[in-house]
């Protein structure tokens, strides 16, 4: 391994979160705006091109893929970038984080192009208020199918996304955790983040990690796992032996910024070393003009050394945090 990419916190960089298209099917009311803009296709990158800043990160012990999007399903032929990811040295695991509408169909593909985990963002157990949620009809029951084949495909670990909010869908908390102790699937509760489309983020819509864990404890036993380096969220598996698992993400509450070890990059080629900043850098231009690998590597250890030091640094410091960009132009 080359060395490490490391930002100027001494923060190294192991997990890349891969925007692959800005695009999606669902309106999500926390995440798109009402009119969206869309990419010019040509602004994308090719999945070669992908594959190629892939291997000069995976070079540097980037080795930890999940694609996002926008709904990366809607990219055509996501298995053939999987594949080309999977051939890469230093590739250590390839996740997706999907909307589901689109899986059923894709599972047994994706895995066999080397696909090991998915997670699905189901924010109701409740048809109607789901589909008032992503702001499309029909389309809960499908989402349902997609986690059932992820599950029978073999994919491991399937894990569901609910994004809470108050006033919408923060009286199923104990429902989502009913489902991961019937079903063992890892039930995620994500604190609500300013990057809405819409811009109606408020810190009164946070239901905070702690509300939901005191919900939880009032009807079962949790016990906390030891926090993996660099995770986001805090892991809790039931008293009782029960299967199944609760993750909360507290990016808003109680942020993991001094261990982060993410950088992301959007679909047409922006690197961006931290979620909560407007902070990009723009690498297409490079990629485009016949750059060797070592230019582009350079690039890449420039901007990251850049990474601001997170919204952690800003909440100790009194500062409410801010709209962004929308959830979808990056992914989560
Ligand atoms: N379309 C895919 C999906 O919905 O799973 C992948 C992209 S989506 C932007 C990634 C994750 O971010 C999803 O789980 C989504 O629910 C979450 N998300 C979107 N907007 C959010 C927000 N404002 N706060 C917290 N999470 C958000
Ligand atoms: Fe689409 Fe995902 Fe955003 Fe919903 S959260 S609008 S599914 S990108």
């Amino acid at each position: 391994m080359r060395q490490p990419l490391l930002d100027g916190f001494g923060r190294q960089a192991r997990k890349l979160r891969l925007s692959v298209t800005d695009r999606c099917n669902f309106r999500c009311s926390f995440c798109m705006p009402q009119n969206p803009v869309w990419l010019p296709h040509s602004e994308i990158l090719t999945y070669e091109e992908m594959a190629r800043l892939v291997k000069i990160l995976s070079s540097m012990g980037v080795g930890k893929i999940r694609l996002t999007g926008g709904e990366p399903l809607m990219r055509k032929d996501l298995d053939i970038l999987v594949r080309l990811l999977k051939d890469i040295e230093g590739v250590e695991s390839i996740s997706l984080t999907t909307n589901g509408y689109l899986l059923a169909g894709m599972t047994e593909k994706l895995r066999e192009a080397g696909l090991e985990s998915v997670t699905v963002s189901l924010h109701s157990l409740k048809p109607e208020r789901f589909e008032s949620i992503v702001g499309r009809k029909d389309v809960f029951s499908h989402v349902l199918d997609g986690i059932k084949a992820a599950s029978k495909a073999g994919l491991k670990p399937v894990k569901i996304n609910c994004v809470v909010t108050r006033g919408c869908n923060d009286d199923e908390v104990i429902d989502f955790v009913e489902l991961a102790r019937s079903s063992g699937l890892v039930v995620r509760f994500i604190e609500y983040m300013p990057f809405d489309g819409q811009k109606f983020w408020s810190t009164k819509l946070v239901v905070t990690g702690r509300e939901i864990l005191e919900a939880i404890s009032r009807v079962y036993g949790l016990v906390e796992l030891p926090r993996e380096a660099g995770s986001t969220s805090r892991v809790f598996r039931f008293r009782d032996g029960s299967p199944g698992e609760v993750n909360i993400i507290t990016s808003i509450s109680q942020p993991f910024c001094s261990d982060c070890d993410r950088i992301r990059m959007t679909a047409d080629g922006k690197i961006v070393p931290c979620l909560f900043s407007r902070d990009e850098y723009d690498i297409k231009p490079l990629l485009r003009s016949g750059s060797s690998d070592e230019e582009l590597e350079r690039f890449i250890r420039d901007a990251f050394r850049r990474k601001s030091p997170g919204v952690e640094y800003m909440l100790n410091r009194g500062h409410i945090p801010q709209h962004v960009r929308p959830m979808y132009t990056l992914g989560g």
